[in-house]
This record gives structure tokens, sequence and C-alpha cells, in this order.
């Protein structure tokens, strides 16, 4: 079999050392083996004297220090170690490659500007235990940082501590439950629709709470008589993701915002799909109490392996005496944090040590002032009009299981490509081949097959048009040549996984002489 350049495909190519000449390279971007079996013995990166004379290091180390089991470790010079690592580094797909529609993970491009700031030596060097008459202009950027995000979502104070979404879900939770035990009761349950993210539940039992799961409605919405059903005195709260992890909009917030008051529960947002509203919309205004923002979602700081996460977390003003230490205050025209529980009875306390990811605070921030309100709400508007421009585009070829309008992503299904046998697997796997990411796939669960796409509002049209054009060419594969559509990808280096093998049998411990497929 051959790919369609004419080349062997990576899954057939035996030999994987450096050395073969047929697949060591694909025009510049080299096969790369295992450093155990690159080097040789004696090998080294640095440069170090002789032993002195009459020394043998191998005698001079004690028995028991000798670790025998290290035998095969491999000796490299500097070269063959950076050669190994930048080599490596060119098989990653990142933002800065190319497209990453990973949807609910809104991978936006993040600005230089935003990194060259949060390099400035005054930020990136400064000490967290700084005393704070030396630390001002931090203090005010997250102060002003603080008083931004409680604006944008229409609350009324903010903690920039959480280190990402999840950390952020835990926060809000524990101030949850802080809020119900200082009324008398902490409550026992929190309802969670079955399009929530993940990490939705895990945050809840983290709390202690048992998980409710409330069935969506036909139209992917959640609706106010499964609330009415599931609500009552026990129930803390309600975890709300709007737009939902569907894209779509739900619609009948303020009125299940509603219900639940009434029976003295709260009401949760999941704001990591924040994007969708920026500008145009303010969960605070729509009946939530509390939310966690992303800021490595929505404010275009790094993600995942690119740095730290954050996920502040906003609340409204009968909540703030349990948000979290450290809390900055403005007196007069100084800036001091507050770190001391005597000071803030009610907080639930510290997350964390020092003040939070304070890198990503100075990139979001920049990012804030470089756009200002109208870039921020033209952020919310392409974001939403991207996603349906592909939406659109893509409608006729793969099948939408639900009609409502998209906001800031679009899911599809394989139901059109079933009868060929083709999966959302095959489909995944193929867009490698063409040079773009794939979707989040089977990720809402209640989409059988799921294609979860997000464009983000970073994107051009002729990107898109790119995506559009390789997806049409899949879908076209998966009627005419469903066969090589199913061993996608061909073009990588490393084929397809056997991911089941992969994840219940890693090789995760080399030995000498073991070969490793
Ligand atoms: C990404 C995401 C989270 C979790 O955020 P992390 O920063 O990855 O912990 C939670 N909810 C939704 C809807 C998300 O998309």
């Amino acid at each position: 079999m051959t790919d369609p350049a004419g080349r062997k495909p990576s899954t057939e190519r035996g030999d994987a050392s450096a050395a073969s000449a047929d697949g060591a390279t694909r025009g510049l971007v080299h096969e790369e083996p295992l450093l155990f079996e690159q080097g040789a013995r004696g090998r080294t990166g640095a440069s170090l004297p002789p032993a002195p004379a009459g020394l043998d290091p191998a005698q001079e180390i004690p028995a028991a220090l000798l670790r025998p089991s290290l035998e095969g470790l491999p000796e490299l010079s500097e070269l063959e170690v950076v050669r190994h690592f930048t080599r490596l580094s060119t098989w990653n797909h990142g933002i800065d490659t190319g497209f990453y529609p990973l949807g609910s993970c809104t991978m936006k491009y993040n600005p230089r500007s935003s990194e060259a700031l949060a390099r400035l030596p005054g930020f990136a060097d400064l000490h967290p235990l700084a005393p704070p008459e030396l630390a001002q202009g931090a203090l005010e950027l997250m102060h002003q940082l603080e008083r931004a995000l409680s604006e944008i979502a229409g609350f009324d104070a903010t903690t920039l501590a959480p280190a990402a979404g999840a950390h952020g879900e835990l926060c809000g939770l524990m101030i949850v439950r802080a809020w119900h035990a200082s009324r008398g009761n902490p409550r026992k349950k929190i309802l969670v629709p079955d399009t929530a993210h993940g990490t939705n539940p895990a945050s809840s039992a983290l709390n202690g709470y048992a998980v409710v799961q409330l069935a969506s409605g036909p139209d992917g919405r959640l609706t106010p008589e499964a609330v009415r059903a599931a609500m009552d005195e026990d129930v803390a709260a309600i975890m709300i993701t709007n737009p939902n992890t569907l894209g779509i909009f739900e619609g009948h917030v303020a009125e299940i915002a509603a219900i639940v008051h009434a029976r003295g529960g709260l009401v949760y947002g999941d704001g990591a799909n924040m994007n969708a509203l920026l500008g145009v919309a303010r969960p605070g205004d729509m009946g939530f109490d509390v939310m966690q923002y992303n800021l490595h979602k929505t404010f275009a700081t790094p993600h995942g392996g690119g740095g730290p996460g954050s996920g502040p977390v906003a609340v409204k003003a009968a909540l703030a005496p349990f948000l979290p230490l450290p809390v900055v205050v403005k007196e007069g025209a100084t800036y001091r944090l507050v770190t001391d529980a005597r000071e803030r009875p009610q907080t639930i306390g510290r997350l964390r040590e020092f003040w939070g990811n304070f890198g990503m605070f100075v990139r979001a921030w920049a990012l804030l002032r470089e756009y200002g309100p109208e870039g921020v709400r033209a952020t919310g508007e392409l974001a939403v009009l991207n996603a349906n421009y592909l939406r659109a585009r893509l409608r006729d070829t793969f099948h939408l299981p639900y009609e409502a309008d998209s906001l800031h992503e679009v899911v599809f299904d394989d139901q059109r490509q079933q009868a060929s046998g083709v999966s959302t697997m095959d489909v995944a796997k193929a867009l490698i081949d063409h040079g773009f990411h794939p979707p989040t796939i089977y990720f809402p669960l209640v989409v059988h097959g799921a294609l979860m796409i997000e464009p983000t509002e970073t994107e051009s049209k002729e990107t898109l048009d790119g995506f559009v054009a390789a997806m049409r060419e899949i879908a076209e594969r998966a009627r005419t040549d469903p066969e090589a559509l199913r061993a996608a990808p061909l073009l990588p280096f490393r084929g397809r996984l056997d991911e089941t093998r992969a994840a219940r049998k890693p090789v995760l411990r080399w030995r000498p002489g073991m070969k490793v497929e």
C-alpha cells in the first residue's frame, strides 16, 4: 500500500533506525530512534578532567551504592541529545503549528505580546515572598484583572488562586459548601446535566457531594421540568455549563436558576465555554451565583505543555466572604494582600502556596488591555461566527445530531459514514494526514460517535476552508475507499496505534536488548 504521495506508509516501515535510508526522513522531518538505540559506550555530553592517577571511580563507590540495574543506560554526546529532543518536538502539533479544533478546549492562539509582557523581569523575577511595598505593580495588575473578570461575567468579586478549570470547580464548590454550612446545613447533592464535562461530577464528589445526573431534552437543552423534578432541600447546587458542551445555549437557564434558588440551592456556572459569551451576555445576569473561568481557554494563556492553567472563580456578593486567601485589596493608592484568616473569618482557606499562576495573570491582563471592551465582544462574536460557518459548510456532508444553533462549537457524528464502516475515530485519524489536529471525539457522551469541533475566533477563513475541504475529502473517501481510511494516518512516522494495547500493556521501562515495536 502507498500513501497519496506514493510513499510507503509508516505502518509498513519496519526499520526505525536513522541509518536506514528508506523512512529515515520525510523531507526534513526526521525519524527518531530511542535514545537507547543511539550513542556509544563512553560518549558523554560534558568534558570532564581525567580521574587523578591511581583513582578508579568504579572502586571508590561503595558496593551498596552501585546500581547494576542501571547498566545499559544510553551514553550520548550533547549534540545527539539536543537533536533527539528537538526532532521529537517537530513531531508534535501545537497551536503555533496549525489548526487545533479540539472542542470544549478552546485551543486559540496566544499572542506574542502577552508572552513578552509576562517575561518582563519585574514580573518574571518577582519573588513570591517579596514585601507588598516592592510588589505594588504586580498587586495592581492582580486587582485590575480581578475587577475585569468580575465585570465581564457579571459578578461582584473574583479569586485568581485556582490553578486550572477543575481546580476552580473545586474552589467554587468549597465556597458553595461553606455558604450552606454557615446557614446550618451543607446539604448532600449536586445536580449535573448529562452534557457536563467529566470534571463537574468529579469536583462534586471531591467536595463530598452525591451527583444527581439530569437528562437533557431532545433539543440538547436542560429542561426546567427535569430540574424541578430533581430539586429538593438536599440539593446544594446545580452545575451548568452555558453554552453547554454541545455548543448550545441553555435557553431555560433563568427559569432553572429560579427553581433552584426557590428551594435554597445555588447555581454554579462552569465558565470554560465563556469564549462564546464574551462581551455579549453575562452569567451573573442569568442567575449564576458562582462561576470559574479558564484563562487558558478564554483569555489566550497557554494550554497543557505550554504552561500552567489558571481557573479564577467569580462570585456574587453573598459568597465573597468565603473566597480563598489571599485577597488583594486596594486601600487608597496602595495594594495589600490579605493572607490572615482572622481578617476573613469565613474564608475557605488557602487552595495552594502563594498567589496563583501569576505569569498567566499578566498574559490575560495584557490581552484584555489590548482588546478593550470592543475587542472582547468581537472575540465572542467571531468565535460564534466561525463555529456556525463550519456548521453551515459541513452539514451536507456530516450528520448533525442536534439542529439547534451553534455557539462557539459544533457537534457532528459519524451516522452518514457508518454504512461504509467508517467511524469517528477513522475521520479523526485521517485529518492528521491533512495536517489538522483531530477535533474532540466521542464527547459529549450524549452523542454517539461525536465529532466536536471548536474553531475559536483566532482562525482565518482560509484555514477554515482548508479544514472543510479536508473533511469533505475524507467523507468522499469514506464512500470510495473506506479500507484506506481505516488505516489512517499514513503520513506520520507513527501510524495508528493499537490504543487498547497501548493503554493496557504500556512499555514504560526499557531493558537492555529489548526491542520496542
Ligand atoms: C476544560 C474544561 C474543564 C476543565 O478545565 P481544566 O483547566 O482542564 O481543568 C471543565 N469544564 C469544561 C466545560 C471544560 O471545557
